[in-house]
């Protein structure tokens, strides 16, 4: 199963950074609350990046994964 970003619904306030920051487009505001709307699209971008998490100032956003670097 793809591991996508989870999102606290009751922490959510709307202030959209995360779907600013998401170069997949797969966050979208729904009532004032993000949603994630295309569950493979954080998986095709090969990234997984994180920024929604990190941008977030109410710590709404969970990452279930782990970003491995290569050097
Ligand atoms: S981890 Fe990155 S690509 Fe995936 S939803 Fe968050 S900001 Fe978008
Ligand atoms: S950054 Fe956090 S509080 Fe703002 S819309 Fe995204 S999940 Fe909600």
């Amino acid at each position: 199963m793809t591991k996508m970003p989870e999102i606290d619904r009751d922490k959510c306030d709307g202030c959209g950074l995360c779907i600013e920051v998401c170069s997949c487009h797969v966050l979208v505001l729904v009532d004032n609350v993000v949603e994630v709307k295309e569950r493979i699209g954080c998986q095709q971008c090969s990234k997984w990046c994180t920024m929604c998490e990190m941008v977030c100032p109410v710590g709404a956003i969970q990452c279930p994964f782990d970003v491995i670097t290569e050097e």
